[in-house]
């Protein structure tokens, strides 16, 4: 990609109005664009950051037996009314139609996804199924100051669980906190279960909470690891000496990336989702709900991984694998398009900066700034099919071939 092409460019030296260090950033590095509070525009840069993180999710979902499907934003206002919901869940929207016809705007999908599955499900046969989406939610969220943190629209993945019996929940229970820890490690993460109350949904539930100082969670943790709850709940202090020895129990302020829940019956029983057992007698199915900020995950990954200089994107999740550097003089310019053909020709992302009129040193800091992890500059100074390669998060250069940087790079 040409980045003289690219739709969203940098602003440089001129702070934005947005108050959250994740819009700051992604805003200035030419990401994202605000719309109304709470309301985002991803441009190219940034949909090629969602893409790659939803990619993951979508590979560790895949490799639980899961099947992903596209439910519907608009729903069906009757089921909310079965489940009580239309009246007590505070964040949703509601639409009405010119037709009268009045509608929820999806904050999460029961109420799209039981009935559904009820048609399909009957027999023991049929179960266990693990179904998921990623899709825009909206939410009426009272405040909306912490960027693509908390968005009145945001991009989610929301997985649902339908089991014959606690076992089989459990056990799935568990893969799924697996999977969980292999998305947020891949982003670069290190994400701590917490116990946290379930909310609207259920009695109990589990987050992954990313320590973060512009966190809008607080959490209580072992720093040894074996224990962590939401403050909100929490009925031990901070300071309590951990029962396993590992020192005091700390508090600190975090990011909540994803929250899974049990469900129980709680839905199944609503729209009367049950099968046929073994034995013959009717049951109710078991549920569980996995949901994953894929929107919020983009803008933690920025709060953590950035310096006074920019954004650090860890390397899966990078827009591109490489930002190349064409710094100009007639001398270079085959040379560049030359590289730019050799790494794409081998799958490598390359955004090449090849404008007209931008000194080296602005170039270096809108490299610095958009944050790709790879900066490979072509100059008379490195000299023909010779790069110098220098990572984003270091000082060090080195000037090698083109092969080498190839190497580098796919291996
Ligand atoms: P919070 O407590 O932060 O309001 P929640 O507990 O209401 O979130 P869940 O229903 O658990 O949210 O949604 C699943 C995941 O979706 C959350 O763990 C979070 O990563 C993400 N998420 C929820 N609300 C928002 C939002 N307004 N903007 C961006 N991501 C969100
Ligand atoms: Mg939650």
């Amino acid at each position: 990609m040409r980045y003289s092409n690219l739709l969203g460019k940098t602003i440089r030296g001129v702070s934005s109005d947005e108050a959250s260090k994740n819009a700051k950033l992604l805003t200035r590095a030419g990401f994202i664009r605000r719309e109304v509070a709470g309301v985002y525009n991803f441009l190219p840069l940034g949909l090629r950051v969602l893409n790659k993180i939803s990619n993951i999710v979508r590979e560790e979902m895949d490799k639980t037996g899961a099947q992903e499907l596209l439910l519907s934003a608009l729903q069906n206002k009757q089921s909310w009314e079965k489940t009580g919901r239309w009246g007590t869940f505070d964040a949703l929207f509601k639409i009405k139609s010119r037709f009268d016809t009045e509608y929820a705007l999806g904050p999460t999908h029961e109420e799209v996804l039981v009935p559904l599955v009820r048609q399909f499900v009957s027999s023991y046969r049929d179960l266990p199924l693990y179904l998921y989406q990623i899709q825009v939610k909206f939410r009426d969220e009272p405040r909306a100051k912490s960027g693509i943190l908390r968005g009145r629209e945001f991009l989610m993945k929301d997985l649902y669980s339908f089991h014959r019996d606690e076992k089989d929940f459990d056990e799935y229970y568990d893969a799924m906190i697996n999977a969980y820890y292999n998305v947020f490690k891949r982003c670069n993460l290190d994400a701590i279960l917490t116990e946290a109350s379930g909310g609207p949904f259920s009695k109990f539930s589990h987050e992954f909470q990313v320590l973060t100082e512009n966190g809008e969670d607080e959490i209580i943790y072992c720093p040894g690891g074996d224990f962590a709850q939401n403050a909100e709940i929490a009925k031990v202090k901070e300071g309590k000496q951990c029962d396993l020895g590992h020192g005091p129990l700390k508090r600190a302020k975090t990011i909540e990336v994803g929250n899974i829940f049990p469900l129980k019956t709680r839905f199944s029983d609503a729209f009367g989702l049950t099968y046929k057992g073994k034995d013959g007698k009717q049951k109710p199915v078991i549920m569980g709900c996995y949901g994953l900020g894929v929107s919020r995950l983009m803008g933690a990954i920025v709060e953590v991984h950035s310096d006074d200089r920019g954004i650090t994107w860890p390397k899966e999740v990078a827009p591109f694998n490489v930002h190349m550097v064409h710094i100009k003089d007639s001398a270079t310019e085959p040379w560049a398009k030359k590289v730019y053909e050799e790494l794409t020709s081998k799958g490598i992302e390359v955004l090449w900066d090849d404008r007209e009129g931008v000194s080296a040193g602005e170039k270096f800091a809108d490299a610095d700034l958009i944050g790709i992890p790879v900066r490979l500059v072509v100059s008379a100074k490195a000299g023909v099919g010779k790069v110098e390669w220098k990572n984003r998060d270091s000082d060090k250069t080195e000037i090698i071939s083109v092969q080498e940087a190839i190497r580098k790079l796919t291996t």
